[in-house]
């Protein structure tokens, strides 16, 4: 399959897709009942393939990778171990089979890739120079062990009583809904973290080593400060709220933690070998990346278009968001 169908190429080779960065006919006025409808059961769309791709994995890492709920009463180092091992493994493997097949095997060489350089090997602001190496230590040894630790410390509540416990066997309408809705959940939830970081002083002390990631790969997605990864894996809280099941949080924490592979792949579609490619949907993160001003939110939410800081990825679109940071700046001064 090739680019120049989907998209062109500017003059420093960057990639830009034909198609914009756009919205589901959802949360848009006047209302579309039809067009949401068709959205939510058509592929893709809501639920087919990402999230329920996620929701699987999550119960599976539940029901059949995690130690019972009773074990976290007063978690033995056996049973950090094994949450910390489980989540290791699922993000070696996910954002793993997504570096090995388009940064170190190149299957598709920079087809579809928006920026057309490699990781750097050679940069100061990177740990050991390597944003790859950099990548990974922030990943497996910040981001990892604070998703166990908010796991862990979850459960812990749960399993001493502190919470009200459900069964998705006699409640299984609230449990759909709430596995279900772990997406949007996520989605309003990473914008307003987001948001809040990219203010001084958290962007100053945390967020900025996110951004140092200019050209972002799938290691890139969960490279960040200590602080941020706090901050991020809190949309686990909100179900300390509402009557529990320990899978609402297993799910969320997964498709929090799996999701910035593709999300920060760097190329537009992977492109398999019988010809066809998986459109990733990352362009709008990609911009943010490249722009840092633009596009906070990701994902179904139209929460950039509200705000005013939407980037569809048109040159129509850029201007407006030069000439929004140009108002900023005479505004500060
Ligand atoms: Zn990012
Ligand atoms: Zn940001």
């Amino acid at each position: 399959m090739d680019e120049t169908k989907f998209g062109h190429r500017d003059r420093r080779e960057h990639y830009i897709p034909n198609k914009r960065v756009g919205y589901p006919p959802v949360f848009v006025w006047p209302v579309q009942p039809i067009n949401a409808l068709k959205w939510v059961f058509s592929i893709p769309g809501y639920f087919m393939p990402w999230n329920v791709f996620y929701v699987i994995l999550g119960l599976v890492a539940w029901v059949w990778f995690s130690p019972a709920l009773e074990n976290f009463s007063s978690p033995s180092f056996e049973t950090v171990s094994l949450v910390f091992l489980r989540n290791a493994g699922l993000v070696g493997a996910y954002f793993g089979a997504f570096h090995l097949r388009l940064y170190i095997q190149r299957r598709q060489d920079i087809n579809f890739k928006f920026n057309p350089a490699w990781p750097q090997k050679d940069a100061n602001k990177f740990m050991f120079g390597s944003q790859t190496v950099d990548n990974i230590i922030l990943t497996f040894g910040s981001g990892v062990t604070i998703w166990t630790g908010v796991e862990i410390g979850i459960l812990y509540l749960a399993a001493n009583g502190f919470l009200i416990l459900v069964s998705p066997i006699d409640q299984p309408i609230y449990f759909f809904v709430m596995i279900f809705t772990v997406h949007l959940w996520r989605d309003l939830h990473f914008y307003l973290v987001h948001r809040l970081i990219h203010c001084d002083p958290l962007y100053r002390l945390a967020h900025n080593v996110h951004h140092k990631n200019t050209n972002p790969g799938p290691w890139s997605g969960l490279a960040m400060h200590p602080v941020e990864h706090l901050l991020y894996f809190s949309c686990a809280f909100i179900y300390l709220l509402f009557p529990f099941h320990p899978a609402f949080i297993v799910i969320a924490l997964v498709h929090a933690g799996l999701s910035p592979a593709p999300g920060h792949a760097g190329f537009e579609r992977v492109v398999l070998q019988d010809g066809r490619a998986v459109d990733l949907d990352c362009y709008a993160h990609y911009l943010h990346h490249k722009y840092f001003e633009c596009n906070y939110a990701d994902g179904i939410l139209p929460l950039d278009k509200w705000f005013g800081t939407f980037h569809d990825g048109s040159a129509d679109s850029h201007k407006k968001m030069l000439d929004r940071l140009k108002g900023n700046r005479i505004k500060k001064t």
